[in-house]
């Protein structure tokens, strides 16, 4: 998917508010700490800790909340850089160098505008945090494309880090001067004064109470600046008297109430974002999303929601805008609408911002009517909210399946040497090694079954089945059988995943036989990895012992898409299961490193053709050549030459016509799991005394 330049700044400030989670995180907890409105909270906890408590909260907040700005605009600038496309003939911006130039430019701005302020640097900059960390990368990319900025380059021979350090010193140091003189000229900028407000509150009281007016404008403004990531009670604080009543003043409906807003629109913090986290635990069973709600249970029961505001996020995301503005701007008319019809009294006092909704709604009211309208603002913002998680929700199991599906292509992704998805440093190695633990938890376990698909003979007898695996992953539904073993190669599960094949295919076969079904022969997979294991021959007869089958019953597809190993190990072993009996087949055969070679090391019973092979026999004349030269081959060694991926009727009829013996495909039928395979073996397996050849066409 493209993206546009705008689209991908939005999801580079996303991914950044993230990538942050850990400073907000931090500081929540130091937040909640620090404001516990708890009676004797904070003479229990100097009791316990002496008086340094308080500054090292305050330390802690400084320095993840109060340095947020800054490392947002690294952060973002990182990111960006990483994100860009790099144009042809260009060279891509080195994510670190990024992120250092935009450090420098959020200081140079902030010592223009400002002076050194330390407090510049937290979350009242954010919005100079976005803009640079937006801005640094993109005039950066532009500027190290011209070559008058290159003089300081080195060549290619040198380490690449020295390389492109000198490459951007120059871009980087001009890119600083750039934001100086943005800064001076913003810094030149009357200031925005609050004035001109003075005449509006009577303007509106002529005609209406201004109380609703100027309490929806409160709120969308706040609403609005959180939105964008940018602490909107602190503007809001600025606003002054000609909105707001004085700290301390009761209720007068002429103006905005600041109480009314803290206490009955923002339940659970900016947004009324409590109802949102109560629709994300409705609509999101498991994942992300639940983690993130149940996470913030804690802060928001205290209206600290920084965690939703950034981690979810809301902030930036166009999903959330709307309810994130229509909540509080309900709650807001609610609340007003109960105390202009006299319901709820209203008590001028002082209750900390950390206090609880409902005991903030008792407390401000001195009576249960205050906790009933908060709880009915409440089930309406979780209302407003809730169709708006659910799209969310959706969405992201969406592109949580889209995900998996490329992260298995990557998974079982056969290079010239296959390289382990578990060791890589991206998305794919994220899901590949979230997978294999989730694999090896589930062996044993009813999340990991055999399905079984018939093969059948010239005459349209069932003589066979291959045992396929199949694995319903718990939150993922059905995970591809050659993820699932791939993941268990790379990651030294096969012997343990192999081990519960062969013993459940084994016990199906036992069962099978009790049913009179003792002539079908069970393959079983066995991945090269599985040879190398000498105990491998002493599992097998230990099975056939354990579930009473003879050796013929059984035959082991050993598949060539992966190079078998050579050595002695591996011959031996084949060699010890030929003796004991149990045929061998060769899958695949056609595709692989080696067919020919491997031939001639093991005394192979069988060898099923690869199935691109023959899913082309019709179109592709050089299909049909190469399989009569396998099946030629076949029988002059004595070897049963099988056919899968049979899809048709004209195909079996090409495939039989070229010589092989065995059919396997969805022209016979699908794998099906263990019951139903039993019941397609007692309605298809041969009859005793049927010797009676059926032409091919006759057949289905
Ligand atoms: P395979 O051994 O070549 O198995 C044949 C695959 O083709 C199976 O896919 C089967 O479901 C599919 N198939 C069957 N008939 C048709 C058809 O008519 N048309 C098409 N297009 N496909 C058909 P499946 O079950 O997804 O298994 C994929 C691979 O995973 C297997 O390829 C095998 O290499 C591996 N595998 C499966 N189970 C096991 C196991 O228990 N152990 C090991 N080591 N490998 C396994
Ligand atoms: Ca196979
Ligand atoms: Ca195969």
């Amino acid at each position: 998917m493209l993206l546009n330049r705008s689209q991908l700044w939005a999801i580079a400030v996303r991914d950044s508010f993230v990538a942050l989670l850990p400073l907000t995180i931090f500081g929540t907890a130091a937040v909640l700490l620090g404001n516990l409105p708890i009676p004797g909270w904070s003479e229990w906890l100097t009791r316990l800790l002496g008086t340094g408590w308080q500054a090292a909260t305050q330390g802690v907040v400084q320095g993840t909340y109060g340095i947020f700005g800054l490392a947002l605009a690294m952060v973002l600038s990182s990111q960006l850089a990483r994100r860009m496309p790099v144009p042809q003939g260009e060279e891509p911006l080195l994510p670190l160098l990024a992120g250092i130039s935009a450090m420098a430019n959020f200081m140079l701005v902030l010592v223009v505008s400002e002076g050194p302020d330390i407090a510049a640097l937290g979350h009242a900059s954010m919005l100079l945090g976005i803009a640079v960390g937006i801005a640094t990368p993109e005039l950066l990319r532009a500027l190290a494309a011209r070559r008058s900025m290159r003089w300081m380059a080195l060549g290619y021979e040198s380490a690449p880090l020295f390389y492109h350090a000198t490459r951007l010193t120059p871009a980087m140091v001009v890119a600083g001067l750039a934001a100086m003189l943005v800064a001076e000229a913003v810094v030149a900028l009357p200031a925005p004064g609050t004035q001109w407000l003075s005449g509006l509150a009577p303007a509106i009281n002529r005609w209406m109470d201004a109380d609703w007016l100027l309490t929806s404008a409160a709120v969308l403004i706040n609403q609005g600046l959180w939105f964008a990531g940018i602490h909107g009670g602190k503007v809001l604080d600025q606003l002054g008297p000609q909105v707001f009543g004085a700290p301390g003043a009761a209720f007068d409906p002429a103006l905005a109430w600041r109480p009314l807003i803290d206490n009955f629109v923002l339940l659970g913090g900016t947004g009324a974002t409590l109802g949102l986290m109560v629709a994300l635990f409705i609509v999101a069973r498991e994942g992300p999303h639940r983690r993130v709600a149940q996470m913030s249970v804690l802060p928001s029961i205290f209206n600290i929601n920084e965690l939703l505001i950034f981690g979810l996020p809301i902030a930036l995301n166009p999903m959330f805008l709307l309810p994130f503005l229509l909540a509080p701007l309900a709650l807001a008319w609610l609340s007003l609408a109960a105390v202009h019809a006299g319901l709820v009294p209203l008590h001028n006092v002082a209750v900390p911002w950390t206090t609880p909704p409902l005991l903030s709604g008792y407390l401000i009211t001195g009576s249960w009517r205050g906790v009933a309208l908060q709880a009915a603002g409440l089930l309406l913002s979780t209302l407003i909210y809730l169709p708006f998680a659910r799209r969310v929700e959706a969405q992201r199991l969406r592109s949580q399946a889209d995900a998996l599906q490329s992260a298995s292509e990557a998974i079982v992704a056969q290079g010239q040497r296959h390289v382990s998805s578990l060791r890589r440093n991206d998305e794919v190695g994220l899901i590949a090694r979230g997978l294999f633990a989730d694999l090896a938890r589930d062996i044993g376990s009813p999340a990991l079954a055999l399905a079984f698909q018939p093969k059948h003979d010239r005459s349209g007898a069932a003589v066979g089945v291959e045992a396929l695996l199949r694995w319903t992953h718990p939150r993922h539904g059905p995970i591809r059988a050659d993820v699932a073993v791939t993941l268990a190669e790379d990651g030294d599960l096969i012997r343990r995943l192999g081990a519960w094949v062969l013993d459940e295919a084994c016990a199906r076969k036992a069962q099978w036989n009790a049913l009179g079904l003792s002539r079908i022969r069970m393959a079983i997979n066995v991945s090269p990895l599985q040879l190398l294991d000498p105990q491998l021959p002493a599992q097998l007869a230990f099975c056939l012992a354990q579930h009473r089958l003879s050796p013929g019953e059984i035959e082991l597809e050993i598949t060539e898409s992966h190079a078998v190993p050579a050595g002695q190990g591996v011959d031996d072993n084949l060699g010890q299961i030929v003796a004991m009996g149990v045929t061998l087949a060769m899958d695949d055969f056609g595709m692989g490193y080696s067919s020919l070679l491997h031939l001639r090391r093991f005394p192979v019973h069988a060898i099923k053709i690869d199935g691109s092979l023959t899913r082309d026999v019709l179109h592709n004349p050089i299909c049909g050549d190469i399989i009569a030269t396998i099946t030629a081959f076949g029988r002059a060694q004595q070897v049963e030459v099988v056919a899968e991926f049979v899809e048709t009727a004209e195909q079996q009829e090409a495939l039989a016509a070229l010589g092989c013996d065995v059919f396997q495909g969805y022209l016979h039928s699908a794998p099906l799991p263990s019951a139903a395979c039993v019941d397609y073996l007692l309605a298809h397996a041969p009859r005793v005394d049927d010797t009676v050849e059926v032409p091919v066409s006759g057949l289905t």
